[in-house]
């Protein structure tokens, strides 16, 4: 037994990271200061994108990127039921539909297919965007969801939260790194304390697109700019910023970046830690029936999983939950279907065939999965799923 709670994720936290935290708030910046171009330019770097652009938390980054895609009353924009709600938010906060395609049970993201069928069920032009989500940290195909968005006009905006350094091989045999935007317009990150990296709160967009990358710039501050060469009215004096669009405050501070940067040098080693915990998970439960229990690790040599999670599939999900919870094992349910949430049921969504997600919802659960969480802390997380199971 122990006698402490096992979360299913959470922040691991070094002197190193708090010696670097120290640091920024003895220098001269709290918010916008050296720290956040670091950030941009390392994370990157990591992901191998052009671009990056850091801002205040995941959701923001989502908000930017709908902004700077000009969605607005009339833009719909297809998405899976299977993810954090902020994925189809952002299509909300700017006034335009949410469409939910589907999910393939096995990888448990966005069906390709599902969404092909969707759009071909509608007039050419009637859809305007995709917002793929490599649920749990698995890389979704982004080549194909590109053939797809071309075939039609669509952008896409991947949001990669769950999958920093995971990545899938393309038809040349190349890999490519989740959120890495060789295939996507934008792509999206979170540094939320259950992510890969945290920082508190804070995000990042990444592109290639330097167009783009101007318009976030922009927007992440009020729409304001004071760059001289970039101004309508030049000649007021050196005082003057100019307000060129409607923006955000989104801003992400130096001091949340001193944490991610160095979080960051650490990421590599935290995803090894997190292949080596699913590995033994794996090991724990292929023994047991896949009546009993199902598991979602999908390990092999053409996609890197960059496991945020580890799903399971059992029959009892409840028991299972409240059985581990009382043992002090805090479980988790990777989504209640978005769609089913009052809010977007309020708006229409009460009828939506989305069975395979509705059947995922009823049978899955995220085990404790963080780079933190100790060998003996998993043995009592196997031993007490196998317990609950007979197994
Ligand atoms: C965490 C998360 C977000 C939102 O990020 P925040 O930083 O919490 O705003 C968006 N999408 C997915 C898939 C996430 O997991």
């Amino acid at each position: 037994m122990t006698d402490h709670v096992i979360p299913y994720g959470r922040q691991h936290i070094t002197d190193e990271d708090i010696a670097a935290v120290a640091e920024a708030l003895r220098s001269d910046y709290l918010t916008t200061g050296p720290r956040v171009d670091e950030f941009e330019e390392k994370f990157a770097a990591y992901i191998g994108a052009k671009y990056a652009v850091a801002v205040a938390n995941g959701t923001a980054a989502l908000h930017l990127c709908t902004l700077a895609l000009g969605v607005g009353a009339g833009t719909r924009v297809i998405t899976t039921p299977i993810t954090f709600a902020a994925s189809a938010n952002c299509v909300r906060y700017c006034g335009g539909e949410v469409w939910f395609a589907d999910i393939d049970p096995v990888t448990l993201t966005l069906d390709i297919e599902k969404v092909r069928e969707l759009i071909a069920s509608k007039p050419r032009g009637y859809f305007h965007g995709i917002v793929p989500v490599d649920f749990g940290g698995y890389p979704v195909d982004l080549e194909a969801y590109r053939a797809l968005a071309d075939e039609h006009d669509l952008w896409i905006i991947e949001d990669a939260c769950h999958a920093p350094g995971g990545w899938f091989t393309d038809s040349k045999g190349t890999k490519q790194w989740c959120g890495n935007a060789n295939y996507a317009d934008l792509a999206i990150f979170s540094f939320h304390p259950v992510k890969h990296i945290a920082s508190g709160e804070g995000g990042m967009i990444t592109t290639n697109d330097r167009e783009l990358y101007e318009k976030l710039l922009l927007l992440r501050t009020h729409g304001i700019t004071r760059d001289r060469g970039n101004l309508r009215y030049p000649d007021h004096g050196g005082w003057y910023m100019e307000m060129q669009q409607l923006g955000y405050n989104y801003r992400i501070p130096d001091i949340l970046c001193a944490l991610g940067i160095s979080q960051l040098s650490r990421a590599a080693e935290g995803m090894d830690k997190r292949q080596e915990i699913a590995e033994r998970y794996d090991q724990a439960f292929k023994a047991i029936s896949t009546e009993k229990i199902r598991v979602h690790g999908v390990p092999g040599e053409a996609i890197r999983h960059a496991f945020h999670l580890y799903v399971i599939e059992v029959a009892d999900r409840r028991g299972l939950y409240d059985y581990l919870r009382d043992r002090g094992v805090f479980a988790q349910v990777h989504y209640v279907p978005v769609h089913t949430m009052p809010y977007y049921r309020d708006i229409g969504y009460e009828e939506a065939d989305l069975h395979l997600s509705e059947a995922y919802y009823s049978r899955g659960l995220s085990l404790p999965m963080y780079p933190a969480l100790t060998e003996q802390e998993q043995q009592f997380v196997v031993d007490s799923v196998k317990a609950f199971l007979n197994a």
